[in-house]
């Protein structure tokens, strides 16, 4: 089939698509989308809520539980050992498919009424003392951390895929110890305040540094020790340098910040961190992979399209975070899947369709809450024929009723569901990071609004002011103090693993909390978006006669101030 150009549904404007996704398209039978894919992207992202977290109580055990449904979603959640446990049957709530409504109304229902996981975790069944973490399997030992497996003593961290005893990272997907203030840092020891680093160890302040041992403040060098602004320094001249900064208090720490925001500007930078790859791939933060495009934050990855976060996945398009999968489309999470499309938050399952948090399950069309079930319809039991008779039929009804949003957006079979049935405000949601909005704009658009963030300000009995400057003069009495965040005043408190963590790596008490911290680093991150842009590069001394004329996709808007470079100039200047 031809590229075809289509005019999205909900925002108007035009989106291309090309041969090879038609031929996606086809292959698992699903028609192509009719919104076009940043419009698919933030309607995904409205379905997300990562980190807005709600005191509440299981509505089984009636033990109190931390959770991302708020009261005003009015979803019913249990805690983790009730949800897994055999003390509930979400096939009771099984419902009749009615020919007259649409489909997206009855599995609305339907998703509402079945419990909900109060944190989605498998702690108590793969994970061990891991209560307190979001989109989470495989750990031991972690605390507020969010996306992330197969790790273990790791803190107030987001995506991470391997590692040990990290706090305040995210984007950690190779294996890396003692980590503090990192992004995109692979095979690292002992490092703290640095991105894109790979194989580096007791160092702080890197941009883009590999094999390097105890360097401070560098950008783009390799294979170094005891370097300063890149510059190189006898130990002991550059125990002094790194000595002068005062690293162990919180003033020091800011300053050698800024001054390090201020110094990497001055290199140039590749214009994707795109590594190891087989051919082409288009996009930002791709490793290991072949025939990627536009794709973000992916690794091991092949002949996927629209994927963000994704780890070992397979000829899949639309995805939002998940690992070890193949087939998938639409989905946030389908991980350990094959054939998962529209779903939510559901794993392990073999041809499903339409399912939120369901788990090791085969051949499911609408359904919620379900575990180790089969030929199920808005979670009624059928026999394979009855299944595989019905399924075909409300495919069609779905299309000659589809569903239709307060903005007169119709969906039909082969859309996600829509952003106004999510049960997130817009604001509790990963959509503002990538597509900010203010309340009225969100409500006009037809998403929720959360007006009762839960957050606790006003109560601290320990003012930044009066926090010790320097780790050494901090002592366990920290642990008792209710803190309060110098950007958003909120009130935070330090836990036992973390002053340990603090005191072991040398790093100050943090005057902000959690989700400043978070926020902070998600401001640093690159955006889910390409540019098409010229290399910058006007050196003499390349084969270039003149200014470099490669041309590339990049995460880098033209207006930004980073120097971006072509991989072939960015190989020759830095390497
Ligand atoms: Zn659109
Ligand atoms: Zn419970
Ligand atoms: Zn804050
Ligand atoms: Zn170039
Ligand atoms: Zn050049």
């Amino acid at each position: 089939m031809e590229a075809q150009t289509k005019q999205c549904q909900n925002c108007k404007q035009d989106f291309t698509i090309e041969p090879d996704d038609f031929g996606f398209y086809e292959k698992i039978k699903v028609p192509p989308p009719t919104f076009c894919p940043e419009c698919r992207r933030q309607r995904r992202l409205a379905w997300r809520n990562n980190v807005t977290l709600y005191n509440r109580s299981c509505e089984l055990c009636k033990k109190p539980v931390v959770t991302i449904y708020s009261k005003e979603s009015a979803i019913t959640i249990y805690c983790n050992k009730c949800w897994w446990g055999d003390g509930w049957d979400a096939l009771s709530y099984g419902q009749d498919y009615d020919f007259s409504r649409p489909f997206f109304e009855q599995y609305d229902e339907l998703a509402r009424k079945v419990p909900h996981m109060a944190l989605i975790n498998d702690d108590g069944i793969a994970s061990v003392n891991c209560e307190y973490t979001q989109d989470f399997a495989f750990g031991k030992n972690c605390y507020m951390v969010f996306i992330a497996w197969h790790i273990e003593s790791v803190m107030y961290s987001y995506f991470i895929l391997a590692g040990r005893d990290m706090m305040d990272c995210m984007n950690i997907r190779s294996k890396s110890e003692w980590l503090y203030e990192c992004m995109i840092t692979s095979l690292s020891y002992q490092v703290k305040y640095s991105r894109f680093c790979l194989a580096c160890i007791d160092s702080q302040f890197l941009y883009d540094c590999r094999d390097c041992t105890n360097c401070f403040m560098c950008a783009g060098i390799h294979n170094k020790k005891f370097c300063y602004k890149n510059e190189q320094y006898s130990e002991e001249e550059y125990n002094k340098i790194l000595a002068s900064y005062r690293l162990d208090t919180f003033s020091g720490v800011e300053k050698a910040q800024k001054e390090h925001d201020e110094f990497i500007l001055k290199y140039p930078r590749r214009f994707a961190d795109n590594l190891r790859n087989d051919g082409n791939v288009t996009g930002d933060v791709i490793s290991y992979s072949k025939n990627l495009k536009d794709c973000f934050i992916t690794k091991k990855s092949e002949n996927c399209r629209y994927c963000d976060l994704v780890s070992d996945g397979k000829d899949s398009y639309d995805l939002l975070n998940g690992g070890e999968l193949s087939e998938c489309y639409e989905s946030m999470t389908p991980d350990q899947s094959n054939r998962n499309f529209f779903g939510v938050y559901s794993w392990k399952n073999q041809d499903v369709q339409y399912t939120q948090h369901c788990h090791s399950s085969k051949s499911l069309f609408g359904c919620a809450g379900l575990k180790k079930n089969k030929y199920c319809i808005l979670n009624k039991q059928y026999t394979k024929e009855e299944y595989e008779e019905l399924v075909p039929k409300i495919i069609e009804q779905m299309n000659n009723m589809p569903y239709k949003d307060k903005n007169g957006n119709t969906y039909k079979y082969g859309e996600f569901y829509p952003a106004e049935l999510s049960c997130f405000g817009y604001n509790e949601t990963e959509a503002p990071e990538h597509f900010p909005l203010t309340k009225d704009e969100a409500l006009k658009k037809g998403y929720k609004w959360q007006d009762n963030i839960q957050r606790t300000t006003g109560k601290e009995t320990l003012k930044p002011e009066d926090i010790p400057e320097s780790i050494n003069d901090i002592d366990d009495s920290i642990l008792e103090e209710v803190l309060a965040c110098i950007g958003c005043k909120r009130n935070y408190k330090i836990v036992p693993n973390e002053l340990i963590f603090y005191k072991k790596m040398k790093i100050p008490i943090p005057r902000r909390c959690f989700y400043c911290r978070h926020e902070a680093r998600l401001k640093r991150r690159n955006p889910f978006k390409l540019w098409h842009r010229q290399c910058m590069c006007d050196k003499e001394n390349h084969l270039h006669k003149g200014k470099c004329e490669v041309e590339f996709e990049t995460s880098y808007a033209l207006e930004r101030p980073e120097i971006v470079y072509c991989e072939k100039c960015y190989q020759q200047e830095v390497y």
